[in-house]
């Protein structure tokens, strides 16, 4: 599959490009956070690590009505990064280190939502990406809660991908060298959950906790 738009076609290493709307959505949704970078009004670049939910071919982001991230609406261009670190690739040069890694950016300008029935299920998903099924297990926003949270939406339609898989790439006169290489696999790992010290007694964990594994 090609890039949509000459400023998601990978240029660097292009051969690490994925266009795949599958793979796209799988990274974000695997990606706890993201990062969303944008021009401020008052002319500086700012970069804001956020959660984001995917829901079909949109992406959701929320926040205080105050924030920079939720005033970007239908104007401003914005660039969302979602990053899985996958390993460590040590080389036998300084040079030749590098991550395995999966990552996107998404480009768009990204439309307020203001459609109660969408910013409901867009909540839903934002609790569920953080933490898959919760959502059937706790109280939904309220009415104070539901104003006072902004919700905005970027169709992943202009999209890239950039996949690094393997071992490390090192010169040829380096390869018999005496230095070991190699990769160390990384990955998010849950540790066991603890209570809220204010837990009423005899609640059991519900499913969503007690089954939750990180990626
Ligand atoms: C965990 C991690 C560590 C990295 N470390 C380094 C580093 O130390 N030094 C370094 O130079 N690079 C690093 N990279 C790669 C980096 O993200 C860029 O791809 C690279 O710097 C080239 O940037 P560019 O703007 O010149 O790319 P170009 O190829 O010119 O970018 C063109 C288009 O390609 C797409 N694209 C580029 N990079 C990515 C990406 N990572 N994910 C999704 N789409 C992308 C975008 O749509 C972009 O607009 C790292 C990436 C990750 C995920």
């Amino acid at each position: 599959m090609q890039p949509l738009s000459d400023r998601t076609a990978v240029k660097r290493s292009r051969d690490r490009g994925v266009y795949d709307a599958d793979v796209i959505h799988s990274i974000l949704d695997e990606a706890l956070i993201c990062h969303v970078g944008f021009s401020t009004a008052n002319g500086w670049p700012i970069v804001i690590p956020t959660i984001h939910a995917r829901v079909g071919d949109v992406l959701y982001l929320h926040g205080s009505p105050a924030s920079q991230l939720m005033g970007t609406t239908d104007e401003v261009e914005i660039c969302v990064t979602a990053t899985i670190v996958d390993g460590i690739v040590a080389a036998r040069s300084a040079f030749h280190h590098s991550m395995n890694y999966r990552s996107v950016m998404v480009f768009g300008k990204p439309r307020r939502v203001t459609d109660q029935a969408e910013r409901d299920v867009a909540f839903e998903a934002i609790v569920n990406h953080v933490i898959p099924g919760r959502s059937d297990e706790i109280r939904g926003p309220n009415e104070k809660e539901n104003k006072g949270t902004r919700l905005i939406a970027i169709d992943i339609s202009e999209a890239s991908a950039k996949v690094r898989t393997g071992p490390p790439v090192d010169e040829p006169e380096d390869m018999n060298s005496g230095i070991w290489a190699g990769i160390i696999p990384l990955r998010t790992v849950a540790g066991t959950p603890e209570p809220d010290p204010d837990l009423e007694g005899g609640l059991a964990v519900p499913p969503s906790i007690s089954g939750y594994r990180a990626n």
